[in-house]
């Protein structure tokens, strides 16, 4: 009897995970809200320690993801022919930070992952829509104009999460995520890596958390980031500029 308890535990233990991956949301790839994700290319070198060199000095753009949804359409390949108009863009504000050579493979995951959810909007449904407005996003939110005249600049000094998010709340009027790769044996305080701004469905600025929504810590975001955890951080200068 135990044995047969045991076996209906595991069953029903296994039918909720099935039925978790299942659920009507990643089935029906239904989204809220989509996030404008800016990542600091210093971050991302220092995450995988391998062939990129020479990051840009600003933010780029890691995606234009909808929260909840991904890989909504497998038969919808990544084409770059419908973006070749966007290259001098894509080049310069969407760079694959990680493997600088083989660019296109990461817009090609981008579209794939992220792309294919993002076009159930009229205003994103196309590859050119999708990157196209992503970029124009990019330009309007100048995250990296606003946190120069914030004073918020790459330092060896550390800043306070707090005040980092509150003074691109006080800009934006919405409440930014922020993502940190905790720190490594040795490191005193985490790093800033990624930096999100929300939107609704009709592209206007929104909360990426409401008031007291948990911020979703333990998530992972990339290989090591995670939401930052309040406290101190470390905003890191270019190599060859560290100061
Ligand atoms: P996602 O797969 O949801 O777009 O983002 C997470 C993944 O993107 C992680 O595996 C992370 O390593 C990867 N990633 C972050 N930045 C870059 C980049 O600049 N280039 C490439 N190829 N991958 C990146």
């Amino acid at each position: 009897a135990a044995h047969g308890l045991l076996l209906s535990c595991l069953c029903l233990a296994l039918c909720c995970r099935g039925g978790a991956r299942g659920s009507p949301t990643s089935d029906n790839h239904e989204w809220k809200k989509l996030i404008m994700v800016h990542h600091w290319p210093v971050t991302v070198c220092k995450e995988v320690e391998k062939d990129c060199r020479d990051p840009p000095d600003y933010w780029t753009i890691h995606g234009l993801w909808p929260d909840r949804a991904e890989e909504c359409n497998g038969s919808w390949p990544f084409n770059f022919e419908e973006i070749k108009d966007l290259l001098p863009e894509m080049k310069m504000y969407w760079p694959d930070v990680i493997h600088p050579l083989n660019r296109s493979h990461f817009w090609k995951h981008e579209w794939e992952k992220h792309g294919t959810c993002a076009a159930q909007l009229d205003a994103l449904n196309s590859q050119k829509k999708y990157f196209g407005g992503s970029l124009g996003l990019y330009e309007k939110l100048e995250l990296n104009s606003i946190l120069q005249k914030l004073g918020i600049k790459p330092s060896i000094n550390y800043y306070q999460i707090s005040d980092i998010k509150d003074a691109l709340a006080s800009m934006y009027g919405v409440v930014p995520k922020v993502q940190c790769l905790p720190p490594k044996q040795g490191e005193e305080v985490q790093t800033i890596g990624q930096i999100e701004l929300c939107f609704t469905k009709d592209l206007r600025l929104r909360n990426c958390t409401e008031p007291g929504e948990l911020g979703e810590s333990g998530r992972a975001w990339g290989p090591g980031l995670e939401v930052c955890e309040d406290g101190p951080a470390f905003y890191p200068p270019p190599p060859q500029s560290a100061r």
